[in-house]
């Protein structure tokens, strides 16, 4: 009796152990699933996708907090990820293996903040140079030669562009308390442009394209100006900021050209 009643209970702890098992083995099944819609949308609509692609497909990360983080206010971007680190590295597993049996093409591509000192962003908790490289790791369809997914790795790598707010409030500057009629939002909140270094840049209203392009090429540093627009909800370009000697420049450049 007692004997019987051992062998009953050791058998429904294996069903148990078993039962277990079964609903972890189910649990990352559907975990794949997720992670294989999210990353084919993605290819089907650019024919590349990315590791950020796939979590903000899998609603673990906003676009949002990816962009504080391209503008260097997010020291890294496993911070803003709102899932625990194991169920993290599984989705980040799945997605390489599916993107390896899809037959894509690993293409890494530079990461650079949208700041001033345009420095490398760092993704992961441990900064370990693996996983760094993972989300790095752009796979890239086959539908695209050879000479397409250079184009296409160079133009992600580069730097994106600072972006300047002409702010439609009041706004007071976390560097000096002070204000201003343009603010870059970089580190903690808002800089005035004197506190960001960037006091020394002429303001270039849009309108000519040829002189802002060329205006652009000739500055090292430069800026776009943007504000928010109630009506249209959504921010609009002004103009851009450059060094005032490459304006100059540009400005003679481009009435040289046109006088001839
Ligand atoms: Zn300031």
């Amino acid at each position: 009796m007692y004997a019987s009643d051992t062998t009953d209970s050791i058998s429904r702890c294996a069903f148990a152990r078993i039962t277990l098992a079964n609903v972890a083995a189910d649990r990352q099944h559907t975990l794949e699933q997720r992670v294989t819609r999210s990353a084919e949308a993605v290819l089907a609509e650019r024919k590349v996708v990315t590791a950020i692609d796939v979590l903000v497909g899998l609603g673990w990360l906003t676009p949002a907090r990816v962009g504080e983080w391209r503008q260097g206010r997010v020291d890294y971007l496993e911070r803003v990820v709102t899932v625990d680190p194991s169920k993290l590295s599984t989705a980040m597993r799945l997605f390489r293996r599916w993107a390896q049996r899809s037959g894509l093409l690993p293409s890494e591509t530079a990461y650079v903040a949208r700041s001033r000192d345009r420095g490398a962003l760092r993704f992961s908790t441990s900064g370990n140079p693996n996983i760094e490289r993972a989300y790095r790791t752009h796979w890239v369809s086959r539908e695209f030669s050879a000479i397409q997914r250079r184009r296409l790795a160079e133009r992600q790598s580069r730097p994106p562009e600072l972006v300047v707010i002409s702010p439609i409030k009041d706004w007071t500057c976390t560097g000096c308390g002070g204000t201003g009629s343009l603010l870059l939002l970089e580190g903690p909140g808002p800089m005035c442009l004197r506190c960001a270094d960037l006091d020394h840049l002429v303001f270039l209203p849009a309108g000519d394209a040829a002189l802002t392009r060329r205006a652009k090429r000739e500055s090292r540093l430069s800026a776009v100006v943007v504000r928010f627009s109630r009506a249209r909800r959504r921010y609009e370009r002004q103009g851009i900021l450059v060094e005032e000697a490459a304006l100059e420049r540009a400005e003679r450049n481009c009435l040289g050209k046109r006088a001839t």
